[in-house]
């Protein structure tokens, strides 16, 4: 009896020490720096179908679940005037939330009617969002969406956008989607004058383009839409560990199985379709900041690198674009693993 006790003791405490050791030590951090979390499919309403909510509306829920997941802060992102006035609301509620204020490509013919009334509305909430605003964005442009606005009048916005924000010291939250000549000719021109540079989101351009947006100064935002093909993997390999940002784009841009990217997740949450709504599952198709760990996981695959030792990296990378004060206020330790961790 007396050897039995001994022997259930001693196993108890291999247990505790084989369950410490495998405890991570740090637990990982993540920044959403792409967060629309004012979409309707947060209301429940999709495609646009206001009368017929398929659901509660369940943001609560899907913050809670963000939390849980590591996430420590979220940037929403302002798509408009209208939409940047309610990420900023919203950011207001919780002191983890933080937004941009811009103007969408897609929707730049809102800023036609009076481009000077427009600007200063931009303006306006910059400055009554004060440290709540963290990038000047998102602009951009989109030739893959013209019948929602022409090319002509995305340029002329692009570069209003980028004028507008000297006025402000704030990185700015760029959009580029099959325009990348156009695009690096104007961003090229107005680099040496912004002086916190900014984040280039959403990245499906080519290895010239992230090397010559990091050469400038640029960091590269990293989702799903980043991940769908070979070539898109590929380009990923070739961006400086130290200009990696990750994102979700929530709502939009999830990890498909179609995408090339998926073969790499290891985390995966059950969802039921919008129609089975519950309050703890995630809704199929519809994508939210806790997934941000499945694109960690594809890059550090992809990369061939420690997920622990890229996702600590990446961590730093955003607080050195968005929240400088805070990394120069952190504790940065050097690891046994020779890395720099922000505590
Ligand atoms: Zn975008």
């Amino acid at each position: 009896m007396h050897t039995n006790l001994l022997t259930a003791f001693g196993l108890l405490s291999f247990c505790r020490l084989f369950h410490l050791q495998n405890t991570p030590s740090f637990k990982m951090k993540f920044i959403d720096i792409g967060a629309n979390l004012k979409d309707g499919m947060y209301q429940g309403i999709y495609n646009g179908k206001t009368e017929n909510p398929k659901h509660e509306p369940d943001l609560e829920h899907v913050l809670r679940r963000a939390w849980d997941a590591g996430l420590h802060k979220i940037i929403i992102t302002g798509t408009n005037v209208a939409d940047s006035q309610s990420a900023l609301k919203l950011a207001q509620s919780d002191e983890r939330l933080y937004s941009t204020v811009g103007c969408h490509p897609t929707q730049c013919t809102e800023y036609e009617s009076d481009p000077d009334a427009y600007s200063q509305s931009l303006d306006k909430l910059i400055r009554e969002g004060g440290n709540k605003v963290v990038a000047f964005g998102e602009f951009g442009l989109d030739y893959d969406r013209l019948q929602y606005c022409p090319k002509e009048i995305q340029l002329k916005y692009f570069e209003k956008q980028l004028n507008l924000s000297l006025n402000h010291n704030l990185p700015l939250f760029l959009h580029c989607r099959n325009a990348e000549s156009d695009f690096m000719r104007i961003i090229k021109e107005y680099a040496p004058k912004l002086s916190r540079k900014g984040v280039v989101h959403s990245f499906d351009g080519t290895t010239q383009q992230a090397l010559d947006l990091t050469d400038l100064g640029f960091y590269i935002g990293i989702n799903g839409c980043s991940l769908k093909t070979i070539e898109n993997l590929e380009v990923l390999k070739s961006i400086p560990e130290d200009r990696l940002l990750l994102e979700t784009d929530c709502p939009w841009c999830e990890v498909k199985q179609s995408h090339a990217g998926y073969s790499y997740v290891k985390t995966k949450h059950d969802n039921v379709k919008n129609m089975k709504w519950v309050p703890d599952k995630m809704v199929k198709s519809r994508n939210e900041p806790a997934n941000i760990v499945q694109i960690l996981e594809i890059v550090a695959a992809v990369r061939g690198v420690d997920q622990e030792r890229l996702g600590s990296k990446i961590h730093t990378n955003t607080l050195r674009l968005f929240f400088p004060h805070e990394l120069a206020h952190s504790d940065t330790t050097n690891h046994a693993d020779g890395t720099e961790r922000a505590v």
